[in-house]
């Protein structure tokens, strides 16, 4: 007879193999209906499925690299409910948790694991592949649990239906080199620290970043590869290419500071953010009559004064603004941007 002693029971557990048949019992830790063997105290009415009989009691997950998961019977919160990272439903029962604030149900932290570990290839034989071509509700709300964005119009998997994962997310690396960050690699891990990407500046509080734990680095895996080439006729004639660097540049286009990534249009020797290659060629302001026209810089001997129209701040000449050449009304991008009609 097979005993077990496990920390979330004060009874001794006995191990069974068969399926009880006589009545229904579920799993302590995992809440499921038990269809294989399990580990009972029959006096307390206490399973637990052989799975998560064995899980130990402290994990190291790929994921989160910087600390052990520790195994809990219950929440570790005085108030609020533990989300479970992977499928973001509460967990109930038994969690993985980490003092960031992480928790993932015990079957989500093996099966990400084993996701991980798996070909692809290999996969497509274990878990269904859905092209969600057609729209349902419930498709619109679920979310990739790494990039945290919509299932919709892409190809993903759900591991035993317990998350949901992009096939492309499923194919990013677990660690990079980039050449924005060049000293240390950067790592698929949970964003435990709230970290703002450093590219676009936007926190992604869930899910999985590439991050460089000693320099507090962080990209999103959407941001890592931006287009190498942008070309928008209508907005300039020729094509702008990508310059990924550790390097702060003041964007030609609208003349506040980038970081990182800039667009570069050799022709015309001009340094822009990636947002700005779109600037409207015209815009409306309501602080100006007519029209005002962007411009990567004013040469215009005749105009004297260099306040914005707006925030009347000096306006840089020398690199870009909305400008009306009549009036020598002139405004800073993100000024008129603002008020834009
Ligand atoms: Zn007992
Ligand atoms: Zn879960
Ligand atoms: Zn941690
Ligand atoms: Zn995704
Ligand atoms: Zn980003
Ligand atoms: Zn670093
Ligand atoms: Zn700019
Ligand atoms: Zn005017």
């Amino acid at each position: 007879m097979e005993v077990l002693r496990h920390f979330s029971h004060e009874h001794p557990l006995i191990f069974n193999e068969e399926r009880s048949y006589e009545s229904e019992v579920y799993c302590s830790a995992c809440g499921e209906l038990v269809l294989g063997p399990r580990f009972s105290c029959m006096d307390c009415g206490f399973h637990l499925d052989k799975n998560c009989a064995e899980a130990p009691d402290v994990m190291n997950h790929p994921f989160h690299r910087k600390h052990n998961l520790e195994l809990k019977a219950s929440s570790p919160y005085d108030d609020g409910s533990p989300l479970c990272g992977f499928c973001n439903n509460i967990c109930w029962n038994f969690l993985y948790h980490c003092s960031c604030n992480l928790d993932f149900h015990i079957k989500c932290a093996f099966l990400s694991y084993k996701v991980l570990k798996n070909d692809f290839r290999e996969l497509q034989h274990l878990v269904p592949i859905i092209s969600s071509e057609g729209h349902s509700r419930e498709l619109e709300k679920a979310q990739c649990f790494a990039c945290q964005k919509s299932l919709l119009d892409s190809v993903y998997i759900s591991p035993d239906y317990a998350f949901h994962l992009h096939k492309k997310c499923l194919e990013l690396p677990l660690e990079i080199n980039h050449p924005c960050h060049r000293h240390h690699s950067l790592f698929l891990q949970f964003n435990s620290d709230h970290l703002p990407c450093q590219i676009c500046q936007e926190t992604q509080h869930e899910g999985l970043v590439y991050c460089c734990s000693i320099c507090k680095f962080v990209l999103h895996t959407g941001c890592v590869s931006p287009p190498p080439i942008i070309e928008d006729p209508s907005t300039h004639e020729h094509p702008f290419t990508r310059c990924l660097k550790n390097l702060s540049f003041n964007c030609d286009a609208c003349g506040t500071l980038g970081n990182y990534v800039s667009y570069n249009c050799l022709t015309c020797s001009l340094m822009v953010h990636k947002k700005c290659i779109t600037l409207p060629r015209f815009i409306k302001s309501i602080w100006h009559d007519h029209p005002i026209s962007h411009n990567y810089f004013v040469v215009d001997n005749e105009c004297t004064t260099h306040d914005c129209g707006f925030c009347h701040e000096d306006v840089n000449m020398e690199s870009g603004s909305y400008y009306c050449s009549k009036c020598k009304f002139i405004i800073h991008v993100n000024c008129a941007l603002q008020d834009a009609r």
